[in-house]
């Protein structure tokens, strides 16, 4: 065990060796499947509103597209430098894999705090930006989506940009607004797939969903989807949290009541409802299952001992550190990974480019009982895998998948 906290990237790199050696892949295949395939680095000059230059750095990581176009989200956050694109460009790979959707896996991200952007500034960057990855993206290239600090309007510019030089092409991006060819289900995806994953892993695990306890970091496009979403499934969401405030009530939120708070507010600051606690104290609330959906690295080996939830659903990318997973596993705490729990966006992203690929509309029925059948296999590979070979839900979920890259990468034959 390593004597500090690995980075994103170290920690990817270390699930994929690991896995490497459970599955004896060979030295060579392993360089294929561990580099990126094409990295782009681009710089991002835009005029701000009051004049002023500034240049922002952009990125684009195309990691592996052996099983299809590369698809991914694209990030804006100060933190989304390269390594990290790259650290989240490999997981998208072993996503797309694991719940077997015909794409390669890839990332972007732009260092900006959006927050910070007028909606005029976001659209100039968002635009530059595009303008500086259109020759490597396309429907039939590589497909990007939201991400951390990136929405369906952010996606819309792209889907602009994009289309003044190459024509019309709606499915060159996912995660648009209905009205500009997105699709139904798709904002709510990823916290719908949460709790979808969730439902069956407490299930496997001897909870029952109703009247579970759940604490929920984050109220973003995944927190708030999943809060919404276990409530109507009939489990307890006592905590929840943003970057401002974190509330709790042992007898469970009134989510329509945090709901509308957000709406009015734009955030928890201030919200009347249940104790205030902090986001810390959040993750070690005694509650049956744990949904880490904000940031990653939030549980690391300084925490891990004093997680209590039975079950944790990362909601997020990689929330849990490398040091923090092995505490977690020798606690007999259940992980179940990013690659399979939020996979339920670039599921119902794979739906959208599909639709705009045909344009052809599905129903929100359709799109949420498919997205429940593609997300319920994934989950049913990887749990075979675990009892074939006595695996944690990580180890099997990457096991099934980078078994399928690599087993893809043979058949192609290119080397
Ligand atoms: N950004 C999301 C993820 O990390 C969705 C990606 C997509 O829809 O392509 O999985």
């Amino acid at each position: 065990m390593p004597d500090r906290e690995l980075t994103m990237l170290e920690t990817a790199h270390a699930y994929f060796n690991e896995t490497c050696d459970l599955l004896d892949v060979e030295d060579g295949l392993r360089q294929v499947l561990l580099n990126p395939w094409r990295q782009l680095s681009v710089s991002v000059p835009i005029r701000m509103d009051n004049g002023e230059i500034r240049v922002f750095n952009g990125f684009r990581v195309q990691h592996n597209g052996v099983r299809g176009p590369y698809k991914g989200g694209v990030r804006y956050a100060p933190a989304a430098d390269a390594a990290h694109t790259n650290a989240l460009a490999m997981l998208m790979t072993w996503k797309t894999a694991l719940v077997d959707i015909p794409f390669g896996g890839a990332k972007g991200g732009v260092q900006v705090q959006p927050a910070d952007l007028s909606e005029g500034e976001l659209n100039r960057l968002t635009r530059r930006y595009t303008g500086a990855i259109s020759h490597i993206i396309g429907p039939q290239r590589d497909i990007p989506a939201p991400d951390m600090g990136t929405n369906a309007q952010v996606m819309a510019w792209m889907m602009d940009a994009f289309g003044q030089t190459n024509g019309y092409s709606p499915g060159a991006v996912t995660g648009k607004p209905i009205e500009l060819g997105g699709s139904y289900g798709r904002e709510a995806a990823t916290g719908r797939g949460v709790c979808d994953i969730a439902m069956l892993a407490a299930a496997d695990i001897g909870i029952d969903m109703r009247g579970a306890t759940v604490a929920i970091q984050g109220f973003g496009n995944v927190g708030s989807f999943a809060g919404q979403r276990m409530v109507e499934i009939g489990a307890h969401v006592v905590a929840l949290s943003d970057a401002n405030r974190a509330i709790y009530d042992p007898a469970g939120l009134d989510m329509e009541e945090v709901l509308a708070h957000n709406a009015r507010v734009g955030s928890l600051e201030n919200c009347p409802l249940g104790e205030v606690i902090t986001n810390e104290e959040l993750l070690e609330l005694d509650v049956d299952i744990l949904i880490p959906a904000a940031i990653e690295g939030v549980i690391s080996t300084e925490n891990a001992e004093k997680i209590r939830a039975r079950l944790i659903v990362e909601a997020a990318n990689s929330p849990i550190t490398y040091g923090a997973d092995a505490i977690l596993a020798d606690q007999g705490t259940t992980v179940i990974p990013d690659i399979l729990a939020n996979a339920g966006g670039v599921i119902v992203s794979y739906f959208e480019w599909a639709q705009n690929i045909q344009r052809f509309r599905w129903t929100l029925n359709r799109v949420n009982e498919e997205l429940y059948t593609t997300i319920s296999h994934g989950f049913d590979r990887a749990q075979e895998m675990a009892k074939e070979r006595d695996l944690t839900p990580r180890k099997a979920a990457y096991a099934v998948a980078v078994g399928a890259v690599a087993k893809a990468t043979e058949l192609r034959g290119f080397i």
